[in-house]
């Protein structure tokens, strides 16, 4: 049985900046400061965004600690207004129903997430491109941990709490547009599959030393030979 963790932005969906705008928002909302425009987002979980955006605009751990919570509500309150104003601001990514359904239907392989989005927000994102959350049997979320290479682990923990499942980290598939993602495995032994759907191209991926690499999602057969081999 291997567990196959998908990320959500720039690898099932993209959102058009709807998750930016939303997060944009409630950093002037609760703590009265902008963002800046030319910090990356991708790759980084909710947390860890509020916290570098705010830690740069000089406030301390203990100040953004005290409203993070409120942050975050406010966050989801702004994310379910942008995602219901414009449904045209998500899409999906290419090949990606197609692969869920595949590696849902297979009785070796169970369907989970990896992402930095807080789980509400991932529920969120994933409802309006129309794919239904409960259908990830295994997620690990920014809300579970602010750092990224922390999530596997929290992955491991799930499935052997929600399905009795001991799987070491070489039965653990984590697919991803970030070097980030493709990274965050290591300390477990987790296979990494880099796909180039977000802001990162093949070769930039590919630099980071992934199982396999591709352009997309959408030849079905090869990015499944890349997950069972
Ligand atoms: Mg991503």
């Amino acid at each position: 049985m291997k567990l196959i963790l998908f990320d959500i932005d720039g690898t099932i969906l993209w959102t058009d900046g709807a998750g930016r705008k939303s997060m944009e928002a409630a950093l002037m909302t609760v703590y009265g400061v902008s963002g800046d425009p030319a910090y990356r987002y991708d790759g980084k979980t909710d947390r860890q965004i509020v916290r570098e955006q705010l830690r740069a605009r000089g406030l301390t751990d203990l100040e953004i600690d005290a409203q993070l919570p409120a942050l975050l509500d406010t966050y989801l309150e702004n994310l379910a207004h942008v995602l219901a104003s414009d449904p045209a601001a998500a899409r999906l990514c290419t090949g990606i129903e197609v692969l869920l359904d595949a590696v849902e239907a297979r009785d070796d392989t169970v369907l989970g997430l990896l992402t930095g989005n807080v789980a509400l927000g991932a529920a969120r994102k994933l409802g309006a491109v129309g794919i239904d959350f409960t259908r990830f049997r295994v997620g690990a979320f920014g809300s579970d941990h602010e750092q990224r290479p922390e999530l596997p682990r929290v992955a491991q923990q799930r499935a052997r709490e929600a399905l009795g499942m001991e799987l070491p980290g070489d039965r653990i598939v984590i697919i991803g547009d970030t070097p980030a993602d493709i990274q965050c495995g290591r300390p477990i032994g987790a296979r990494a599959i880099g796909v180039a759907t977000g802001r990162y191209n093949v070769t930039d991926l590919a630099a980071h030393a992934p199982h396999a690499v591709f352009a997309d999602l959408g030849d079905t057969e090869r990015v499944l030979e890349a997950i069972l081999a």
